[in-house]
């Protein structure tokens, strides 16, 4: 922690500054309010027939407590707050006692005979994904509400401390870590801003955050050691930083940065429904990065012209059985009925590495990310991976769908993807079940092998597009989640440069569109150069989409495509990063230039 030197009103609280990751942009203040939302683990056992009675008891007994805590949470609220916030805890009880939850939980308690944890976490489970499937935001939304109620019994089942109390209205979240459903959760709860000890830029929080437009700043490391409830923070997600106990004069200072950049963000927004074109009239479309179906209107109304990565695998990241297909069809066609008539890109399930999942039995891995993972674990477990590829192929015919295959290392592992592909298709036409024939399909560009056979890559799919996440990973040997290493991402090193020039140009002679949906693609700093580099797609965080728009629109193709050779020319990436700032902060203001949150 950085004490900056300024002494609040005593010695015993002094400000601080610390400094972590700005995960999601934008600045708020407002008093901290402590959560421990660690992950409690759900156990699992059989149980014998005589303890049947004692288990559905413990479990009733689980759901008074949870009721009684709920009463008291609402009385406090009742004293201090409107009515919003009575009326979620209301729903709350209603959920705790809705036939929904607590029959199947007794049921499985005597049918399966388990114990009752694990018969709650089961029944959670199914009812959200019958939530998920519906198109009504309403109901999706309360599938947080279903994930708090659930943690709430299991804490209680658990003898796990349950905090009791809700957030008041702009209070700023500070926490170990926060799952997505707490994030989710608390931003319905109207919380200002995140802050944590663990997490990075890319966890799945973060992306939540961002798409709430939530201030976020995430691995402050031990944040939660040096706040109390109460103390005054001053979130800033822009340059990753918090301000514990602010002096009037910080205070003073926020207020009129805040104010700033608010109205910044609000004329970028007015380009919404502009397109994505260079004063001479080349055209690039700017895509939205997805994870939940949640973050579907938050990419519209940001002017997303489609999805351009779908990211499928963390709709099962939580659960404990493999999902049907029924499931993933109901998923994509939700999505795609929602964004008509903009396309959206399907990224088949890309697991293992840091995106572990209980039903993929993968081991310890000595080295994940070279381990068996994404399209390797599909074309290992083609059962799964058919499932999926049955589903989506179904969902096709209610919108516009690109399906597309990660970590495609060459030519052989694309053709066998598409004979699993080919094998789906040719059951459903058996079936009579329709699909759309003319359904694109297309790989990421995400290993430097791949990089290199990109014209025989182009040759056989309909399009590409580069992840740069892992091709930078993998072609700088830097392991993305080690924060050891991370003084080594440079997006502009020569090496990647070269690499994505070579990839569109493989792409393009081959006919197809080449797109980016790495983190790269969302800098502003790097709009000019992935333009002039002549890439057709950029998929970014929503929020990002405005910024990276008002770039883009402020120029030429040709001033881009200069910046691009002369970036190509030189021979370091700190050579390349010092000049692409140099001219970028000459064509544009600096305000534009970090709006969407430091560079990486
Ligand atoms: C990438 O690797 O660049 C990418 C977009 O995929 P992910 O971040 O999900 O690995
Ligand atoms: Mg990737």
């Amino acid at each position: 922690m950085a004490g900056d030197g300024h002494m609040g009103q005593g010695s015993i609280s002094p400000t601080a500054m610390m400094r972590g990751v700005g995960a999601s942009p934008g600045l708020a203040m407002g008093p901290a309010f402590l959560v421990d939302r660690r992950r409690v683990k759900t156990p699992k056992r059989h149980i014998a027939d005589e303890e049947v009675e004692n288990e559905i008891a413990r479990f009733d007994a689980a759901l008074a407590s949870s009721h009684e805590q709920l009463e008291r949470v609402k009385r406090k609220l009742s004293e201090r707050e409107g009515e919003d916030h009575f009326h979620i805890i209301e729903a709350h009880q209603l959920i705790l006692h809705d036939e929904h939850m607590v029959d199947p939980t007794r049921r499985r308690i005597r049918e399966e005979k388990v114990n009752a944890e694990w018969a709650l976490r089961r029944t959670v489970e199914e009812i959200k994904t019958v939530f998920d499937a519906i198109e009504e935001d309403y109901f999706r939304e309360r599938r947080s509400d279903i994930d708090f109620v659930g943690d709430r019994i299991l804490r209680n089942l658990l003898g796990v401390d349950v905090g009791t109390a809700m957030p008041p209205p702009g209070a700023v979240i500070v926490a170990h870590d926060l799952s997505p459903a707490d994030t989710a959760h608390l931003h319905r709860a109207s919380a200002v801003a995140f802050v944590t000890d663990v997490g990075g830029k890319t966890s799945h929080s973060a992306i939540l955050a961002r798409a709430f437009e939530i201030p976020s700043v995430v691995g402050l490391e031990n944040v939660t050691e040096h706040v109390g409830n109460g103390d005054m923070l001053i979130v800033d997600g822009l340059r990753g930083e918090v301000l514990i106990r602010p002096t009037q004069v910080q205070i003073d200072d926020y207020r009129q940065r805040a104010t700033r950049h608010q109205t910044f963000v609000r004329e970028l927004l007015k380009n919404r429904d502009l397109p994505a074109e260079t004063t001479d009239g080349a055209r690039v479309r700017l895509y939205a990065n997805v994870e939940l179906t949640e973050e579907v209107p938050s990419a519209l109304e940001h002017g997303a012209e489609g999805i351009g990565l779908y990211r499928t695998e963390f709709l099962f990241l939580d659960r404990t059985d493999l999902p049907k297909e029924e499931e993933h069809y109901l998923h994509a066609r939700g999505v795609l009925k929602r964004l008509h008539p903009f396309p959206a890109t399907f990224r088949t399930f890309d697991l293992g590495g840091d995106k572990v999942v209980p039903f993929a039995a993968l081991g310890d891995e000595a080295n994940p990310a070279l381990g068996l993972r994404s399209i390797r674990l599909c074309l290992r477990e083609r059962k799964l991976f058919k499932t999926q590829l049955r589903g989506l192929l179904r969902a096709s015919v209610h919108g516009r769908m690109r399906l597309m295959f990660p970590m495609i290392s060459g030519v052989g592992e694309l053709r066998e993807a598409k004979e699993v592909l080919e094998e789906a298709r040719a059951e459903l036409t058996r079936e009579g079940i329709a699909f759309d024939t003319k359904l694109p399909v297309g790989i990421m560009v995400e290993m430097p092998a791949a990089v290199m056979v990109a014209d025989l890559l182009a040759k056989e799919c309909d399009f590409l597009s580069v992840g740069t996440n892992d091709l930078i990973q993998y072609a700088l040997a830097i392991d993305r989640v080690n924060e050891h290493v991370s003084y080594l991402y440079h997006p502009l090193h020569p090496a990647i440069l070269r690499m994505v020039r070579y990839v569109v140009d493989a792409g393009h002679a081959a006919g197809v569109r080449v797109g980016m949906c790495g983190e790269m693609a969302g800098e502003p700093m790097f709009g000019l150069v992935l333009l002039g580099l002549g890439l057709d797609e950029l998929s970014m965080n929503s929020t990002a989409i405005p910024v990276v728009k008002s770039v883009l629109r402020g120029t030429t193709l040709q001033q881009a495509k200069e910046l691009a050779e002369r970036a190509l020319s030189m021979s370091t990436a700190q050579e390349i990063e010092a000049m692409v700032q140099e001219t970028m902060s000459k064509l544009y203001p600096e305000e534009l230039l970090t709006a969407a949150g430091e560079m990486t």
